[in-house]
């Protein structure tokens, strides 16, 4: 198994969006209360005694929304200044980016990767849950700001659901040609919604680069990601498109990443909560260092246990918590 050095922290488990397949239907969610949250500096101090001693140096902030955690900037300025920090990165649905790109930057992020599902705003409403004036121009914005400011790389996220927005997915890819873009498409899995899922089922990352390739061939990329994307471009492209594909492969023993929730739990796995802890209140609680370093590395033995029936069985895990709760 892979060295695990990732870390994805949700910042936040509230969301401004209502994604078709990202939260159930109709539902209420039970929002973490703010004593509940993980402040910012339990947050610095997992890091800095905990996860970085451990080998962790590169952590992605996500959520929900992570731009609606209060004083976001700040909190990243700090991350990006731990002197064992590599790489951080964030994942936003871009809403509230634009006003923020500069300062965001400034304070030492450089990657960022932003939800576009559509590039039709009435889609792009119809999957945001949207009812209200198109939010689509202002997402757009943020991507432009974003790349104006100079993040790079800056990638694209699209979940591909049939009869939804399978239809764009050449449209997509185009975005790639002429900027340095990176797209990047993602199976559909069934956590969150799986209504919507039963109901439309998904599209597989082969099918996607087959009518790609159809179009303007597809050849491998000569940038190489270090997460679970498959890397292509179109010939001549300035950009490249990704193919995450958690649904027809299993990458599990390319995995370096493990999850910590708004709230502080840690979970060895997307899929799979097995054996995940409860950081927050062990810190709360007054437990060592040593400790709860202890704890981490049994969640990191789990973790390759995990993995390997993963892989050999093909079985998906339990989940109980939708993607905006665990920190997708
Ligand atoms: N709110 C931010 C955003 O949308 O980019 C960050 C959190 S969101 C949970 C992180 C990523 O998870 C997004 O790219 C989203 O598209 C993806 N995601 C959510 N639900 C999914 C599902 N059921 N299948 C595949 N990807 C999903
Ligand atoms: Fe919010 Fe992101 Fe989930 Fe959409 S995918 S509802 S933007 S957390």
């Amino acid at each position: 198994m892979n060295q695990v050095d990732y870390l994805r922290i949700s910042l936040i488990d509230r969301c401004n969006f209502r994604c078709q397949y990202c939260m159930p239907e109709g539902a209420e969610l039970d929002y973490i209360l703010k004593q509940q949250l993980l402040t910012d500096e339990e947050l610095l101090t997992l890091l800095q005694e905990v996860f970085i001693p451990l080998g962790f140096t590169s952590f992605r902030l996500t959520g929900g929304e992570p731009l609606l955690r209060p004083r976001v900037v700040d909190l990243v300025g700090k991350i990006a200044s731990l002197p064992q920090t590599q790489d951080i990165s964030m994942t936003t649905n871009g809403f509230l980016l634009a006003p923020m790109a500069q300062n965001l930057y400034n304070a030492g992020l450089r990657r960022i990767n932003i939800s576009l599902d559509s590039l039709d705003p009435d889609i792009f409403d119809q999957i945001i849950g949207n009812h209200g004036r198109s939010r689509w121009q202002q997402v757009w914005e943020g991507i432009q700001a974003a790349y104006d400011v100079g993040f790079d790389p800056l990638k694209l996220n699209v979940v591909v659901i049939p009869g939804v927005n399978d239809h764009e997915v050449l449209d997509l890819a185009a975005l790639t040609i002429d900027k340095q873009w990176h797209v990047r498409f993602i199976e559909f899995m069934p956590i969150g919604n799986s209504q919507l899922f039963g109901d439309r089922g998904w599209v597989s990352s082969a099918e996607l680069r087959q009518a790609i390739r159809e179009r303007w061939g597809l050849t491998e990329s000569q940038v190489c990601g270090n997460g679970p994307a498959d890397v292509f471009q179109i010939p001549g492209a300035k950009g490249t498109l990704g193919f995450i594909s958690q649904m027809s492969e299993c990458f599990c023993d390319r995995c370096n990443r493990m999850r910590l929730s708004a709230d502080g739990w840690l979970r060895p796995c997307l899929l799979n909560e097995t054996g995940q802890i409860d950081l927050k209140t062990a810190l709360r609680n007054g437990i060592s260092t040593a400790q709860l370093q202890n704890q981490v590395q049994q969640v990191l033995a789990i973790k390759a246990e995990i993995n390997f029936k993963q892989r050999d069985s093909g079985t998906v895990g339990t989940y109980t918590r939708t993607m905006s709760q665990i920190g997708g």
